[in-house]
């Protein structure tokens, strides 16, 4: 879409809801006369519609104008260790359909899947090939979006791959980005009010990723490497990380860390899977069990070293901690800022908000079925 104004008023009303034309004027501070061409043009498109009458004042009753809900597609991959989860959404980013599959050893069998996937919720839905605009793919890594290509992302085993032969397969347009850059977008999506135009997105999960936003918009650089906090050296005892270097943030301060924590402090736990061990790490913490206090001791004076850095060389309006520790995150959070008191360490950062996601790692599934949305209609909130 190349007009900017028509992205505005597309954005106003996916953000608003119904306005009318005389509303819509006011907070674009554009004429009467240029929004009356606009909706035109973008009734024309079928991107808006007409929602029956507003209120009078006085003399006619306004005619209310809406986003046309059905009228284009987005589609999204999640690639996580043990799943990918495809989800499709419509024009206001309203969610019509998610199916989650587990990768094969063999990633191109994986994609193969997520093209079938894809078919068949385009049949069952019946939806118009011609108004789906892309399909987002959010990978746990490093992503080059422009040449559609990841450098790396340890945590699926994928290194060095290009999509641009998936990208004809499919025939659809393409859009990759790194999980915690999609988790922010939907963050700033779904939560345009009180996510600032400066925020950092930090994804909690296996490993660390963090998203970026600047003055409203995705910052990642002229090499698309920035953000890559989960990588700075945060200790000095020599654990190797997968990408290459030693005592990585995520090494300390990722769900695994903090597992490894409670599994040394604890000792004789039973075997269970990730979450039912974080299930038990959290209402051991909430009971006030020594173990699970050292755990969450370690692992949020890790956690805030990293913040710290973030909050230093960036001075962001806010942090928001994302991924997928749930509940627990938000008693690791006010267990680090009230008790250890770790947000008054430096000067200048207390007032700056550190709160948890509501989304977890939902905000990144749906941010990957935005990453098109956000490419093609932009983000003027
Ligand atoms: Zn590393």
């Amino acid at each position: 879409m190349e007009n900017l104004n028509h992205k505005k008023l597309l954005n106003l009303l996916r953000n608003k809801g119904d306005m009318t034309k005389l509303e819509l004027s006011a907070a674009l501070g554009l004429s009467h006369t240029t929004i009356n061409t606009y909706i035109e043009h973008l009734t024309a498109e079928g991107l808006v519609e007409t929602a029956g009458f507003g209120e009078s004042a006085g003399g006619r009753r306004p005619v209310m104008v809406r986003l046309a809900e059905n009228s284009r597609y987005f589609f999204g991959a999640y690639f996580a260790p043990e799943r990918v989860v495809i989800l499709a959404v419509n024009l206001p980013g309203h969610e019509i359909a998610r199916r989650t599959i587990v990768p094969s050893p063999l990633f191109e069998e994986t994609l193969e899947a997520i093209q079938n996937v894809i078919g068949d919720i385009i049949k069952k839905k019946k939806l118009d090939p011609s108004h789906i605009l892309g399909v987002g793919m959010s990978f746990p890594g490093v992503v080059d979006s422009e040449r559609k290509f990841v450098e790396y992302a340890p945590n699926i085993g994928l290194r060095s791959y290009c999509f641009r032969d998936f990208e004809n397969r499919l025939g659809f347009k393409l859009f990759l980005e790194n999980e915690a850059i999609t988790a922010a977008l939907a963050q700033r999506f779904i939560d345009s009010a009180t996510a600032g135009k400066n925020f950092v997105y930090i994804s909690v999960a296996e490993g660390i990723g963090t998203g970026i936003f600047i003055d409203g918009d995705i910052y990642k650089s002229s090499n698309k490497k920035a953000g890559e906090f989960g990588h700075i050296k945060v200790a000095d005892k020599g654990l190797s990380c997968k990408c290459g270097r030693t005592d990585c943030w995520e090494l300390y301060a990722s769900k695994t860390a903090l597992l490894r924590y409670y599994r040394e402090q604890a000792g004789d736990i039973p075997a269970a899977d990730d979450k039912t061990l974080l299930q038990m790490l959290h209402r051991a913490f909430r009971d006030g069990e020594s173990p699970a206090i050292m755990a969450v001791r370690e692992y949020t004076r890790f956690l805030f070293r990293g913040i710290e850095a973030i909050l230093l060389s960036l001075s962001p309006d806010e942090v928001i901690i994302g991924g997928d520790l749930g509940e627990l995150m938000e008693d690791i959070v006010s267990y680090g800022v009230n008790d250890l008191k770790l947000n008054s360490r430096f000067f200048g950062y207390e007032g700056v908000p550190i709160r948890v996601s509501a989304f977890n790692e939902t905000g990144a599934i749906l941010g990957s079925a935005l990453l098109p949305l956000y490419q093609v209609y932009g983000q003027e909130a």
